[in-house]
């Protein structure tokens, strides 16, 4: 831990990397399936004429003490039209105060159980906590809320009388496409199956890091290689990795170890045209 304070505080005086010609116009008066990947949980996806944004983080550091290494890949004010804000836990790199009060306030809110006792009044249309396997649905709209495996709490203190999981992942459905966005998560033989099993999922957003200490990553973070397996697992048309490239994290030795990692991987095993490594302001047309 020690090491890890230590390595954090060295990359503050370092400028982070700029995004160039970021994107101005995100959203689209309407499209079969659009991503775009704003950098570590922070995705937006478009489906139709519903727009729909994960974990918003646009700060320039995640819980005071990771520092952000490139910027946004688009600013929060881009995003002129937004329907569902998603956080899949209340970590200060998925629940960003500052960066919720961008966003504009059309949006509901759907948090993870215990996530509304954490979240100040921004004036968005509506809150709602999730439990695993409940649905929300609106104008045909269906977010589902499935199990992942991660940790409890906010601040490191509140784990200790949490005695639920304050952590969930997302499938959202709408006009016969189908996304799932895992959250932050370690590898499970059975979740990703299960998740797989009741749904026909078009497009995974998957994190790939932080990799070390390996150990104890393992229990609560996938590495690229379980990432692939949760792919795999949930059977998914098209993965898209996050949660790497934007804060330093765990003890990583650089940016690129986990999407470097994940290259080599994917070339091996032929699947390129399967796995969509965004880069972070990089917007994709899944389907027109
Ligand atoms: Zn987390
Ligand atoms: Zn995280």
């Amino acid at each position: 831990m020690t090491r890890f304070v230590i390595q954090s505080i060295a990359q503050l005086p370092v400028p982070a990397d700029t995004v160039e010609a970021k994107i101005e116009h995100p959203v689209f008066p309407r499209v079969g399936l659009s991503v775009l990947w704003i950098g570590h949980g922070t995705c937006l996806i478009q489906i139709g004429d519903k727009v729909f944004i994960t974990d918003p983080i646009f700060n320039s550091t995640a819980g005071m003490i990771s520092k952000r290494r490139i910027e946004p890949g688009i600013t929060a004010a881009s995003i002129d039209r937004l329907d569902y804000i998603l956080i899949s836990h209340i970590h200060f790199d998925h629940l960003s105060y500052g960066s919720l009060s961008l966003l504009p306030k059309t949006a509901i809110m759907l948090l993870p159980p215990g996530g509304i006792e954490y979240t100040p009044e921004f004036g968005f249309s509506d809150y709602r906590e999730m439990n695993t396997w409940e649905t929300f649905t609106a104008e045909d709209v269906r977010i589902t809320a499935v199990p992942a495996k991660h940790f409890n709490g906010r601040y490191g203190f509140d784990m200790a009388w949490l005695d639920y999981n304050t952590y969930i992942g997302y499938i959202i459905e709408y006009q016969g496409k189908t996304v799932f966005f895992a959250g932050d998560t370690g590898y499970d033989p059975e979740i990703f199956k299960n998740i797989g099993s009741k749904y026909a999922i078009d497009a995974a957003f998957i994190p790939i890091a932080p990799v070390e200490p390996h150990d104890f990553m393992m229990r609560v973070h996938a590495d690229p290689k379980e990432a692939l397996q949760i792919f795999e697992d949930c059977q998914a048309g098209i993965m898209i990795p996050i949660h790497h490239r934007t804060f330093v994290q765990g003890m990583d030795s650089s940016l690129t170890f986990a999407g470097d990692q994940l290259k080599r991987l994917v070339f091996e095993r032929h699947i390129e045209n399967r796995v969509i490594i965004l880069g972070i302001g990089e917007q994709q047309v899944l389907i027109p």
